[in-house]
Formats: structure tokens, C-alpha cells, sequence
């Protein structure tokens, strides 16, 4: 099967000579639930921003669902992370003005959904990640815990091929972080394909493959037997 994420010996050279991803290959199949560990330093944000085609490599292809965006306009590239890829943030990225149902919709807002569909997708959504009792609050009403649920449902809303997460639980207190973990696994397990980006090895301990970055490189590519 085409893997949801292909990448071929990505590098990425900074000015200054500074080679913060060093021929990466990498595949992700869909229905996985992956960590991509290393420490401070070691490549992981950007290979974030390549995967989530928000930059370029300097050498190498990046395939997502067998397409080779380094070849996309940005037009197409838009459409593409719109509906192809879902964001969670550490910081949660909500807007403020906005009710929870309100923000969760704005995930469709690229993905070429009807703006009548919206709202009642959002609905399901936060049913999903267990907030239908809060769709009208907005996020200063909201817990920390909350907020990343939001946030969260705003990632699977339009029924992505893949879910990067970002540090996920970094900005919550160790029982809200497990709480987003078991949220990410049991979305997993109904068939969302997740890749958590954390620096916590614990963290990624608790995810099913944990793919490790040292200095740019995969160092270790490990899954649960
Ligand atoms: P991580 O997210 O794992 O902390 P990064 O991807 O941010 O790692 O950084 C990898 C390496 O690339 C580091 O040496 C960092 O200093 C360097 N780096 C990151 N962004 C830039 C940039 N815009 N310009 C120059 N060097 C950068």
C-alpha cells in the first residue's frame, strides 16, 4: 500500500552550512501511531515544517499519499495540507473569540467543505474527543486539558491522511498529558494515522514506534512487538 508519508534522503542546509536533517528516509503507513523523539537540536522541527509542507527540502522527496510535493504550487500545496494533514500545536493555537465549535470548524475552512456542512462536522468532531458538553464555551472557559481537546478535534475534523502533533502534552500537567495521549491513541485505534514530535522519551515510550533523531539523522527506528 502507498504509505501515508514517504520521504527519501531529505536533507535540509541552512545557511551557514548547518545541516539540520541529513538524508532522512522515512515512511509512515497509514493507521500508525508514531513518536519522532530526539533532544533540542536534532532536526525535529524542521522536519515538522517539511512534512507539513510549510518548507522545502534542499535535497530529497517528500511523498505524501504518493504525491511528490516538492513539485506543488502553493496553491495546490494549500489544498493539499487542507485536507490532507491535520496540526496540533503545544500550544493549543485557538482563537480566542471564537466557541469551541466555532474553532473546531475552522479545520474545514480549507478543505473545500460546504460552509452548511461545517458546523454539524464540528459537532461530531468534539463528540469524538468527548466535548459535547462544551461546544459553546470558549477557550479562556476552557482547562488546559480542554483546550488541547479542542484543538485536537479541530486536527481530525476533516478526516486527515495524517495528524502531526507537536509537542502535544508539552504545555499540560502529567495527568491532562496522559489524558491527551490515551485521547491520541483511541483516535488511532478508529484509523486516524498520528505522528507525535516530542523531545519526552517518556512520552514517546508510550506510542506504538518510536522513530529517534540525533543530530539530523535517524538514529533508531524501534515498534512495539
Ligand atoms: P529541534 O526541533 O529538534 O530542536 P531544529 O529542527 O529546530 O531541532 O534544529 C535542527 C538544527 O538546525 C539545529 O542545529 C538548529 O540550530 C538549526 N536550525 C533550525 N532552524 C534554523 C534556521 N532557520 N537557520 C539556521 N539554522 C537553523
Amino acid at each position: 500500500m502507498t504509505p501515508v508519508l514517504a520521504l527519501r534522503e531529505v536533507s535540509k542546509i541552512y545557511t551557514g552550512d548547518v545541516i539540520a536533517l541529513d538524508k532522512v528516509t522515512l515512511d509512515i503507513q497509514q493507521g500508525e501511531l508514531l513518536a519522532i523523539v530526539g533532544p533540542s537540536g536534532s532536526g525535529k522541527s524542521t522536519l515538522l515544517n517539511i512534512v507539513g509542507t510549510l518548507d522545502l527540502p534542499t535535497h530529497g522527496t517528500v511523498e505524501i499519499g504518493g504525491q511528490n510535493v516538492t513539485e506543488l504550487s502553493d496553491r495546490r500545496l494549500s489544498a493539499l495540507r487542507g485536507r490532507q494533514l491535520g496540526f496540533v500545536f503545544q500550544q493549543f493555537h485557538l482563537i480566542d473569540g471564537l466557541s469551541a465549535v466555532e474553532n473546531v470548524a475552522t479545520g474545514l475552512l480549507y478543505a473545500g467543505v460546504p460552509r452548511r456542512k461545517r458546523r454539524g462536522q464540528a459537532m461530531e468532531a468534539l463528540a469524538r474527543v468527548g466535548l459535547s458538553h462544551r461546544v459553546n464555551h470558549v477557550p479562556h472557559q476552557l482547562s488546559g486539558g480542554e483546550r488541547q481537546r479542542v484543538a485536537i478535534a479541530r486536527a481530525v475534523v476533516n478526516d486527515p491522511s495524517l495528524v502531526l502533533a507537536d509537542e502535544p502534552t508539552g504545555a499540560l500537567d502529567t495527568a491532562n498529558g496522559h489524558a491527551v495521549l490515551n485521547l491520541l491513541t483511541a483516535l488511532n485505534k478508529e484509523g486516524t494515522t498520528i505522528a507525535v514530535i516530542t523531545h519526552d522519551r517518556e512520552i514517546a515510550a508510550r506510542l506504538p514506534r518510536q522513530v529517534e533523531f540525533r543530530d539530523g539523522r535517524i538514529v533508531a527506528d524501534r515498534s512495539a512487538a
